[in-house]
Parts: structure tokens; C-alpha cells; sequence
């Protein structure tokens, strides 16, 4: 009860936002963030017609997802977490948006393993707009030329991705992935996360990852 509680709750506040700032609703894509939550909680958000769901864990999602789209097969399963270059092919395989590409190494594994499954998967590049060295994501000056690197590789790039540093002001974060998305020319900012989705809208964002607003707080580590 609770879950879909705040799936209706989100989905309206996304709706006020969206308007308040001329857009529409359907700009906005809500990505349920299922980290940590069992196949149960999920259940309930694909009764309700949620569809749009994200995993930064490729073992993780690999538990629960394939029965899930076997089930549902219009469900889209975006990779939020940063993916070693060892589990490119079961995130190929899985996945239907992968959000974190943020090296070339891994540009290059992504490329060859979509040639080899005749697939052509939306990919964000993520930024680490916050130069943090424990993050994943590449620096902001080296972007646009990601970007074109993965471009020339055949990569199908649809918008850049960030997680602002946690003890930011997230806005300025916001406004710079806005910025190198308008230079490297892509559509789609995957930005805002359950305490910022909102200003995150109010600054262009077109994918919002909401966890714990949706589910709650996490499941422990299983
Ligand atoms: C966990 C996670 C989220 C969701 O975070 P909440 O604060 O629980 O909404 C969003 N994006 C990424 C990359 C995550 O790892």
C-alpha cells in the first residue's frame, strides 16, 4: 500500500513541477531505483503500470529482473551503478539503458559486446561533476570529448548522468551537467535523486532516480 502511496504521490509532484516550469509531464521519466528491495516490493509498482526501474548492480538486478521482464516485457531496466568491464555481457544482456559509461575502456567492451548481441542499448555518459576521486564518472573538461570518443565506437549516447557530492548544494551540479549536455549536444539529463528530484526538474532533468522515496529506506546488504 504504502509503495504505491508514494508512487501516486511522486508522480504528481513530478506532474507540479514539470508544469510550474512549462514542461510536461511525460518530460520527465521517473526511474524507480529498486536497489536493495525484493521482487515483492517491485511487484506492486508493475501492477500499477510503472514500467521505468534502475539497478546499480549488475549481480544484484541479475536475481530479480529476468522473471520480472519475462513477466512484463515492455519493463526497462536502466544500470545506475558504475559496471566493470568483466560483467559487459550480462549488463547487456539485462539492461535496456546504461547510465554510467565513464571511460573509454568501458566505451570500447560496451560497443564490441553490442556488436556481438545485435543490440544497440541508450547509453549516458556520467559525470563526476563534483571531481570526486571515489566516484565513478569522468571529470567535466573531458566530457564532450567522451562523448564524441563513444560516438565514433558506434555507441548510441542519449544524455549524460551525475550524482552530486552529498554534502552540496546539488543546483550547481545540476546546472554544469546541463551545460555539457547543451555542448556535447544530447537530449536526456538523468539527474535528481529522492531529496532533489524536484530542483532537478526545475533545471532541465529528463530521468529522476527515486529510492527511497518510493520504497522506503533500504533492505540491509543480503
Ligand atoms: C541509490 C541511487 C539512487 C536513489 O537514491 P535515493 O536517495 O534512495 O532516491 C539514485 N541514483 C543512483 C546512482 C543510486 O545509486
Amino acid at each position: 500500500m504504502t509503495i504505491l502511496n508514494n508512487l501516486e504521490k511522486i508522480r504528481s509532484e513530478i506532474e507540479t513541477a514539470a508544469l510550474h516550469c512549462g514542461r510536461q509531464k511525460d518530460d520527465v521519466t521517473l526511474v524507480a531505483v529498486s536497489k536493495m528491495h525484493d521482487k515483492e516490493e517491485i511487484l506492486p509498482l508493475l501492477s500499477a503500470g510503472h514500467r521505468v526501474f534502475g539497478e546499480n548492480r549488475v549481480q544484484e538486478a541479475l536475481q530479480k529482473y529476468p522473471d520480472l521482464k519475462q513477466s512484463y516485457p515492455d519493463l526497462k531496466l536502466h544500470l545506475i551503478g558504475s559496471l566493470q568491464t568483466n560483467k559487459v555481457k550480462e549488463a547487456v544482456s539485462l539492461f535496456d539503458v546504461i547510465e554510467t559509461v565513464d571511460r573509454i575502456e568501458l566505451a570500447k567492451k560496451l560497443a564490441d559486446e553490442m556488436k556481438k548481441q545485435n543490440k544497440n542499448i541508450p547509453c549516458f555518459v556520467q559525470v563526476n561533476t563534483g571531481e570526486e576521486p571515489q566516484k565513478g564518472g569522468i571529470v567535466p573538461r573531458e566530457t564532450i570529448s567522451l562523448v564524441n570518443q563513444c560516438r565514433d565506437l558506434g555507441l548510441n549516447i542519449i544524455g549524460l548522468m551525475c550524482i552530486p557530492p552529498v554534502d552540496d548544494e546539488p543546483s550547481p551540479h545540476f546546472a554544469l551537467l546541463k551545460k555539457l549536455a547543451r555542448q556535447a549536444n544530447v537530449p536526456e539529463l538523468s539527474m535528481g535523486m529522492s531529496d532533489d528530484f524536484l530542483v532537478a526538474i526545475q533545471q532541465g532533468a529528463t530521468f529522476v532516480r527515486v529510492g527511497t522515496a518510493l520504497f522506503g529506506p533500504r533492505n540491509q546488504q543480503k
